[in-house]
């Protein structure tokens, strides 16, 4: 909608975020009692200072800093992140492999899909490969273990048990799969999948990935220009128990449905570049903040 009112913001809120991160680190360490755990249910973010609070902090850019971006130096130093972007770019030409069925854990999917494109042409797959480089890059500056679920947007799955396996070998802190959705071309939005209760298998990631939702949640509805999805009756927030990718994972995940592909005002925002900047601003802040929390 608006969009050009907010394109000058991307840099800037880049340099910052090392410095946001840090400032969420401390506020939240000095909020916890030694020991102690924060109760039930999700906690609200801990505040974060605004961001002209912040105009006088140094910037990240060229200066050649040595300590940048060193992977266990910075605030999110010992944290370990898997960043999934969904499907592949050559999934569409390996039909027998994809659609073979994978077990996850209460029934059966098949091992990856296409995904959706939108009308110009641009596809999923793509969009979430980009997209996941630049949150990479965010959350690698402020010293977290990036891993991905796949190494380019040129091959072939991997079918959605060994992604969420890889979250769960990596005993990731965090796991986030990036969608955008192939919804109705007249609905927009973007919305936050969380794993439901699944009796033996996600009872133990349904609490975490909850809080882990609503951090993105809160995060994206804030820093990008996308609303929270107007065709699904979830404000945003969708609880899913059919998805491999959460029902197999071991370690706090959520999927984002970063908008709907289909529809032309979101799919204008997914293929802008400044935008996608933005939107990767806003996805590593609310990872950021929730692995601030433990
Ligand atoms: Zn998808």
């Amino acid at each position: 909608m608006s969009n050009s009112q907010t394109l000058g913001l991307p840099s800037r809120i880049a340099r910052t975020l090392s410095v946001t991160a840090l400032a969420v680190f401390l506020s939240a360490s000095c909020a916890k009692p030694p020991g102690g755990e924060s109760g039930d249910g999700p906690t609200p973010a801990p505040p974060l200072p605004a961001p002209e609070d912040q105009g006088h902090t140094q910037d990240e850019g060229d200066d050649g800093s040595p300590e940048e971006g060193a992977p266990g130096d910075g605030p999110l130093g010992s944290r370990v992140v898997v960043i999934d972007p969904g499907h592949n770019g050559g999934n569409a030409q390996a039909p027998e492999e994809i659609n073979e069925t994978v077990p996850v854990g209460n029934g059966e999917k098949a091992c990856d899909t296409v995904g959706s494109e939108t009308a110009g042409g641009y596809a999923e797959h793509e969009f979430t490969w980009e997209l996941s480089l630049l949150v990479q890059e965010r959350l690698e500056a402020d010293g977290a273990t990036v891993l991905l679920t796949r190494k380019d947007d040129d091959g072939v799955g991997p079918c959605i048990d060994e992604r969420a396996d890889i979250g769960n070998d990596a005993d990731a802190d965090a796991a986030l799969s990036i969608h955008a959705d192939g919804g109705p071309e007249s609905g927009r939005g973007f919305h936050v999948i969380m794993p439901g209760e699944v009796a033996g298998l996600t009872e133990e990631i349904v609490e975490p990935s909850q809080v882990l939702a609503e951090d993105i949640h809160r995060e994206y509805l804030e820093m990008t220009d996308v609303p929270v999805a107007d065709y699904l009756a979830d404000d945003g927030l969708d609880e899913r128990t059919d998805l491999g990718g959460l029902t197999l994972s071991t370690v706090p995940k959520v999927f984002l449905e970063a908008a709907n592909m289909r529809n032309p005002e979101d799919a204008a925002l997914l293929e802008n570049p400044e935008w996608r900047e933005q939107a990767a601003d806003a996805i590593a802040k609310g990872l950021a903040t929730y692995l601030m929390r433990e």
